[in-house]
């Protein structure tokens, strides 16, 4: 969704990433950065002197002893596969979880008990405001993690990846990672296509689980499947939760008898009330018209205004 940007790249190394930074540095144009888009709303006007950089194709998965790491474009579901190699079931929630591992480490993204930021040990970062740009690292302790929340949210810094702790696990096998690596590869400009996201990852789990796979795993796909989370293409979970209300988003959206609200071709999910789906070519405005309706009922009703999860990009 979003118009045509008129300046777009996916660098596939480190290198090229640096390389295109000191390029818009030395051009001064603007630019943004994002992984596969499933969390961000692009403007229907983009900015014509901005460079729109998505991480997307920086994939490099690396076994090392005790710890593997991971750029920052391979898609957080890669780690349940590989937890899977291993038997390890501590990567089990990034199963069908749309996004970069890049994204996830910047949103700690989230499934049921499992995080982003409980499964990293280091992080690898550009920091824009040092002008040589060198790649550097910090420890995950010090990223204060919290629901959705990171130090990179308030930080002018590209994670370019993260080395992740396997520690006790049998050494996981770099031709099989990078066999599964290449199939994904073939996805080429479709790897930001829910639908795509969903056969592929769904598909590579079954042929190393069946006929055993694990019940967290069949829950999830169960999950995603009666909420039909990859039908229409949306950008998850519009609004982050208020804990503080006792009742998630969609719960107080369903208690307003939102579900199935349109505005052009965007519509609040029927079957969850905190996802604004695309139904019907939406622009982005569309969408914007959905979250201000939504904003306005819940603060109408309980008093407080929902703070978007979803970024939005000009
Ligand atoms: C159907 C559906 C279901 C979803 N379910 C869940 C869920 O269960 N749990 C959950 O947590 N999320 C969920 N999401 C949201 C999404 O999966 C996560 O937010 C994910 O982290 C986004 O990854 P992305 O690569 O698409 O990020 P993008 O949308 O491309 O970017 C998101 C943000 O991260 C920043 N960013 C991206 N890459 C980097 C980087 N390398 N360095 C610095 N900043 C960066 C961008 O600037 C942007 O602000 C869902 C989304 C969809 C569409």
């Amino acid at each position: 969704m979003g118009g045509n940007a008129e300046y777009f790249a996916s660098p596939q190394t480190v290198g090229e990433l640096v390389e295109l930074l000191r390029y818009c540095n030395q051009q001064h144009l603007e630019y943004t950065i994002f992984g596969i888009g499933s969390n961000v709303l692009f403007s229907d006007y983009p900015n014509a002197n901005k460079m729109y950089i998505s991480l997307k194709e920086l994939l490099q998965f690396e076994v090392k002893e005790n710890r593997w790491f991971v750029s920052a474009g391979i898609p957080m579901a890669m780690l349940a596969l590989a937890g899977e190699l291993i038997q390890s079931e501590d990567f089990q929630f990034t199963h069908l979880l749309p996004g970069s591992l890049g994204a996830g480490i910047y949103m700690n993204a989230k499934y049921y008990q499992g995080q982003i930021g409980d499964v990293i040990s280091r992080v690898y970062y550009l920091d824009m405001a040092e002008p040589n740009l060198e790649v550097q690292c910090i420890p995950v302790e010090e990223c204060q993690y919290g629901y959705k929340r990171s130090l990179f949210q308030d930080k002018p810094w590209i994670i370019v990846g993260a080395d992740i702790s396997v520690e006790g696990y049998p050494l996981l096998s770099q031709p099989e990672i990078e066999s599964i690596l290449e199939r994904y590869m073939l996805m080429k400009d479709n790897k930001s296509n829910l639908m795509q996201f969903y056969t592929f990852f769904s598909g590579e789990m079954k042929r190393l689980t069946q006929p055993n796979t694990p019940t967290f795993i069949q829950e999830i796909e169960e999950y995603r499947a009666k909420n039909k989370h990859f039908v229409h293409h949306s950008c998850g979970s519009y609004f982050k939760n208020n804990y503080d209300i006792g009742k998630s988003i969609g719960a107080l959206v369903d208690h307003l008898q939102m579900k199935g609200t349109g505005s052009g071709g965007a519509m609040i999910s029927p079957h969850h009330g905190n996802m604004l789906i695309n139904v019907n070519d939406a622009t982005s405005e569309d969408i914007i018209h959905l979250q201000m309706v939504i904003s306005e009922a819940i603060f109408k009703e309980y008093g407080f205004i929902p703070e978007p999860e979803v970024q939005i990009i000009k």
